[in-house]
């Protein structure tokens, strides 16, 4: 694994998410909040913590922004500071800047002052729980393009047991599967031959459509 700069600025409760999720891994974090205790509270799981008000040009400057891989702002409630500093950051040059919004108006301003990506949490965790009761073997997915998806989902208990190959869900579902994971290891590109347990993590590509007919046979 290649170790990543990051630095998170805004060490509330997304912010330390982020930042101790990044930490965990193994990459090097730089934590920033105006908040002196959310800064003092952070040194467990950052690499650096600095109290400092990222709507401040030289502040930014000082701490060699520029030289992070990729900077997360997830300050919320505080609107302005939070369009400022996406501004500042890519006004100086930050090339990947991932930028928490609170609502459709603040993400439609976070897009014009260059955000590269901005995350709704509770639009999208909203949206997660609805598909997780909807879907209750999938176990998680990534949404490639409106109509495509890759999705883990829960093999039903009939298909264990039995090969790829006498499964034939490529014919049977017009999805494919692209990899197992079972007990925590993964086995990519699985061949033909390869049986399935019970238990087993199937993570398969296809139409939204015919993915959801697929993880809801019993
Ligand atoms: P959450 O809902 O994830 O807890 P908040 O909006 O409550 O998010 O927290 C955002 C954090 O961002 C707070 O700790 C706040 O002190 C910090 N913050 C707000 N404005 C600035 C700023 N200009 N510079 C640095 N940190 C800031």
């Amino acid at each position: 694994m290649v170790n990543q700069q990051y630095a998170v600025i805004g060490l509330g409760r997304f912010g330390t998410s982020v930042a101790r999720r990044l930490h965990e891994a193994g990459h090097d974090i730089l934590g920033i909040d105006v908040n002196e205790e959310r800064v003092e509270d952070a040194e467990l799981y950052v690499t650096h913590a600095v109290v400092a008000d990222t709507t401040e040009e030289k502040t930014l400057t000082a701490v060699g922004i520029r030289n992070f891989d990729c900077v997360i702002v997830a300050i919320g409630n505080d609107m302005q500071s939070s369009i400022l500093t996406v501004l500042l950051l890519k006004e100086l040059g930050v090339k990947k800047v991932i930028a928490k919004a609170l609502g459709k108006h603040h993400g439609q301003v976070l897009d014009k002052v260059g955000a590269d990506w901005i995350i709704y949490p509770e639009r999208d965790m909203g949206e997660r729980v609805a598909n997780q009761l909807l879907s209750p073997n999938v176990l998680n997915y990534i949404e490639l393009s409106k109509e495509y998806n890759i999705e883990e989902i829960l093999i039903p208990s009939r298909m264990a047991e039995k090969s790829l190959r006498e499964l034939d869900i490529r014919a049977k579902y017009n999805v494919s599967a692209i990899a197992i994971v079972r007990e925590g290891d993964i086995i990519i590109s699985p061949p033909p031959d390869q049986i399935i347990h019970k238990g087993d993590l199937l993570v398969v590509i296809g139409s939204r459509e015919d993915l959801a007919r697929f993880s809801n046979i019993e």
